[in-house]
């Protein structure tokens, strides 16, 4: 039955491409893209699929990123080989995933990721009524259908992620006219904008990213119907959601994606309010600051956590939230907590930011008011926490943005660049008299802003 269904599939000729997709072979003297360019494991695994006698070629964003003159980040091969015939030439390999089945093949420490060219979703009114094929907004729901070359060429996003590079005849196959685009720096979707987006809206978000790296130009026709269409967004599992703004954020271009997504009116429901926190003078500079200082870290090859990014986001939601409610005569260490939780509950329904980042993000955010407290111990014992750095970060982040003081900012650089006695001579004279009052007092917090309990924030205790 399955077989008789996908035989059907398999040979039935789709209308869409045949009316977009003409083949044109590019040599290598005009693409330049030289063999040993290619990952020598995806090279080894389309020539080891090409000597068993099927096609297979390297594909998608890493045939774009060599012609643009870019690193890429991963090498995909596509064959008109089964996951089963896939997973039988190579020992090291397995089949994974349920709605798509690819095969990962093992090569030394890295993963290469093979997958069957795969065509376009039945549409045929029988049989969607049985599985429904698409939600109620036209998403798809199931395509994981083989398909010709021509066809895997057409189910693609944009036309520069749909070339073929077959590292043997050291030719590209273009179906779609990609290879021009690249050279024009044209992003263009394949096929209609409207379908192709209703289909999956997260190429919405992909066109946004993908023109901000590549430093290209979304083409008038596919950027065209984003703003209407923006709202589809909602209907996309949050998970998925989550895992392409992570790649936006770590993008290397996260600050232009951000306006770029704000411009497009796709930011709502991203992150809740991303729009009300823009358009807040604070708000706006410190986000702008912290994605500019972010895209510059990834270009330096140092690691950005993404909880720290998050903890940044959504910041001024905390502000907005612990001053609300202060003003409603909450005390200001419970309040701040309080509306830490309310923020991340948010977001835990809206981006779905897995839990595993709320540690991070609260020890960030719970670590800034102690950054005010600067007497007796205080500054030592902030320095020993784990998460000092990051939080540290943060801090400096906020001054810059002119949320905290410059001073306050210049003390901290200046107090971590000192030794102990000259931290020691940087400490108010007072506090050291002071010190057995103080502990007294702990008993019963005062209502300064700038005191954090101890307790709340010391790992030992946690
Ligand atoms: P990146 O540089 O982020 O890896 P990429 O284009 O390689 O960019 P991947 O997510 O690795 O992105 O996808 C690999 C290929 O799969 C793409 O080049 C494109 O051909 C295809 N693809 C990915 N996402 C979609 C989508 N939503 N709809 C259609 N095709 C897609
Ligand atoms: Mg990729």
């Amino acid at each position: 039955m399955i077989r008789k269904f996908l035989r059907k599939v398999f040979s039935r000729n789709s209308p869409a491409s045949e009316s977009i997709a003409t083949l044109s072979v590019i040599p290598n003297k005009r693409h330049g893209i030289r063999r040993n360019q290619i990952n020598p494991c995806a090279l080894k695994i389309a020539t080891s699929l090409q000597q068993a006698g099927f096609s297979a070629y390297i594909v998608g964003g890493a045939v774009r990123d060599l012609l643009l003159g870019l690193t890429p980040k991963d090498f995909d091969v596509a064959t008109n080989a089964t996951p089963e015939e896939i997973h039988k030439l190579f020992r090291r390999s397995r089949i994974i995933g349920r709605r798509f089945r690819l095969v990962h093949v093992m090569c030394g420490a890295e993963t290469v990721e093979v997958s069957t060219f795969r065509g376009p979703s039945p549409d045929h009114e029988e049989d969607s009524a049985v599985t429904p094929l698409t939600d109620a907004h036209g998403r798809l729901l199931h395509d994981n259908v083989f398909g010709s070359q021509e066809e895997d060429a057409v189910r693609r996003d944009f036309t520069v992620n749909a070339l073929f590079y077959d590292p043997v005849k050291e030719e590209i196959l273009d179906y779609l006219n990609g290879f021009d685009d690249i050279k024009t720096k044209k992003l263009r979707i394949i096929g209609d904008p409207v379908q192709r987006y209703r289909e999956d809206p997260v190429r919405m978000l992909r066109a946004v990213r993908l023109a901000s790296k590549l430093g290209m130009q979304i083409d008038a026709q596919t950027a065209q119907p984003i703003g209407d269409l923006a709202p589809l967004l909602q209907n996309v599992p949050p998970s998925r959601l989550f895992d392409e703004m992570l790649k936006l954020l770590l993008s290397g271009h996260s600050l232009s994606c951000v306006v770029e997504l704000r411009a497009r009116g796709l930011h709502h429901g991203l992150l809740p309010m991303l729009d009300v926190i823009l358009e807040q003078p604070l708000g706006e500079r410190f986000i702008t600051i912290a994605l500019k200082n972010t895209d510059e870290r990834i270009k330096q090859n140092k690691p950005v956590s993404p909880g720290f990014l998050f903890a940044i986001l959504l910041w001024h939601e905390v502000l907005s939230n612990w001053s609300a409610l202060q003003a409603s005569g909450e005390k200001p260490m419970p309040a701040l907590f309080k509306a830490m939780d309310q923020v991340l509950s948010l977001q835990h329904g809206k981006l779905a930011i897995p839990r595993r980042f709320d540690a991070v993000i609260q020890e960030i955010w719970a670590m800034q008011p102690r950054f005010e407290a600067r007497s007796g111990q205080k500054p030592f014992r902030l320095l020993s926490h784990p998460r000092f750095r990051a939080a540290y970060d943060f801090m400096q982040l906020r001054c810059e943005s002119g949320e905290l003081s410059a001073e306050l900012g210049e003390w901290w650089k200046a107090f971590l660049s000192a030794d102990s006695e000259e931290r020691e001579k940087m400490l108010p004279k007072q506090t050291a008299g002071k010190k057995p009052r103080r502990r007294r007092s702990r008993k019963k917090p005062s209502s300064g802003s700038a005191v954090q309990p101890e307790k709340s924030n010391n790992p030992e205790s946690l």
